[in-house]
């Protein structure tokens, strides 16, 4: 682990203050104050990152390959095999789907029309290349089956913790019925349009034009925010963090006692250095979005995932927080990546490489596809359409 250590950082011992690499060009210059300056978790910090670099530095992957090891984990449960009787118990789970013969259909009722939409999207994307199947797609934000209380069933969800069976989908919202904001009247979706907008401020914000400051925006879905809100309000120094309004807003006690904030385009996200990303109700459709402005992404908690996620690596495509991390921990946190600059670019950098690599429209239909080969495998008996079905087949 020494031996990748910048030059000027010479040996260090357990918790013993360090040079910044910022200032590797000043050996001489690495002055008692600047260590003193150097925290403990500074040099936890360090060790992380350079430990990241280590065990990272060969990984390589391309597009949805990057996450056949979620299909494998996910259909693991599922390897005797899934039987009539087991999809119908799922049924009521979820939305029934039956791809048949380059054709898809579903069941009529969709609580969530434009969430069934953006599903309907992708299984018409891949159709052709699918065998016939049946699967019953969950459109709640919450996944479905606990491994604690529920027999085993085979239920797609978009997001899950490993409390659960459920099957990882990628979400409705790549395409279509994300939330809706006051800014996307019509609901955050077409990740593709997203992906180019981002991409092109990415260039136009670059590194030495962002501000030094933390950002996070966004309503109190949970409350795991918090200490990063508070901790604005404390020091708007060093981080901008304020609650918005969200559908289920009642009162200023839904903002944690201040007025709902203005909302913010994920576009101007790319005006700060470190993007902070937090767990909703589940996963944060956000995560992804923060990659591409080229800024650091900070996620806080590693407990809600989305397909995509496990592909991303802690200190080397982002910086990981543990969601009960104190206040103090966001200060010493923020204070080293404004100090360390230089990692922060780099890790910035290679996070954004990842998902502009690897989650592209085309990778999240890929995973799609695969995701349904490997379970079609799995299903005992031959789908059978049914009267309650509307065909929902697109060209
Ligand atoms: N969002 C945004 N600007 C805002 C507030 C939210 O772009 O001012 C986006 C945010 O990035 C996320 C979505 O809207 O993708 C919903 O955010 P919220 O915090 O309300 O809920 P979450 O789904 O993260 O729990």
């Amino acid at each position: 682990l020494l031996n990748l250590m910048p030059s000027s950082m010479g040996s260090v011992a357990e918790n013993e203050p360090m040079c910044s690499t910022s200032q590797s060009t000043m050996e001489s210059d690495c002055s008692a104050n600047l260590h003193q300056a150097y925290t403990e978790s500074s040099n936890e910090y360090i060790r992380a990152y350079l430990k990241a670099k280590n065990d990272y530095g060969n990984y390589s992957c391309s597009g949805y390959k990057c996450y056949l090891d979620v299909i494998k984990q996910d259909l693991k449960p599922f390897s005797q095999g899934i039987d009539k009787k087991m999809i119908e118990l799922t049924i009521p789970k979820g939305v029934k789907y039956i791809i048949m013969d380059g054709r898809v259909y579903r069941e009529k009722d969709c609580l969530f029309p434009s969430r069934c939409e953006g599903v309907d999207y992708f299984l018409n994307s891949i159709k052709e290349h699918i065998p016939n199947t049946q699967l019953v797609i969950n459109f709640h934000d919450w996944p479905q089956v606990n491994k604690h209380f529920n027999q085993l069933l085979p239920v797609f969800s978009f997001s899950k913790t490993d409390e659960f069976f459920d099957i990882m989908y990628p979400a409705w919202s790549f395409w279509k019925g994300g939330p809706a904001l006051s800014l996307y009247p019509k609901g955050i979706g077409r990740w593709d349009e997203f992906y180019e907008k981002l991409v092109q401020k990415s260039k136009i914000w670059t590194w030495n034009k962002k501000k030094n400051l933390g950002f996070f925006i966004g309503s109190r879905t949970s409350s795991e925010r918090d200490h990063l809100i508070l901790l604005s309000r404390g020091h708007p120094e060093l981080v901008e963090a304020k609650y918005t309004k969200n559908q289920a807003w009642k009162s200023i006690k839904d903002t944690l006692n201040e007025p709902p904030s203005k909302e913010v385009p994920l576009e101007e996200h790319c005006h700060y250095k470190y993007l902070f990303n937090f767990r909703g109700v589940a996963a944060s459709f956000r995560f992804k979005f923060l990659f591409l402005c080229k800024s650091v992404v900070v996620n806080v908690g590693n407990e809600w995932d989305e397909f995509f996620y496990r592909g991303l690596k802690p200190w080397y495509h982002y910086i990981p927080m543990n969601k009960d991390d104190s206040q103090e921990q966001y200060k010493s946190l923020l204070l080293f990546l404004i100090q360390e600059d230089e990692i922060a670019q780099e890790i910035a950098n290679r996070g954004f490489d990842f998902i502009f690599n690897n989650l592209k429209m085309q990778d999240v239909k890929d995973y799609w596809k695969e995701l349904l080969v490997q379970y079609t495998k799995l299903l005992k008996f031959k789908p059978k359409l049914d009267k309650d079905l509307v065909d929902v087949t697109t060209p």
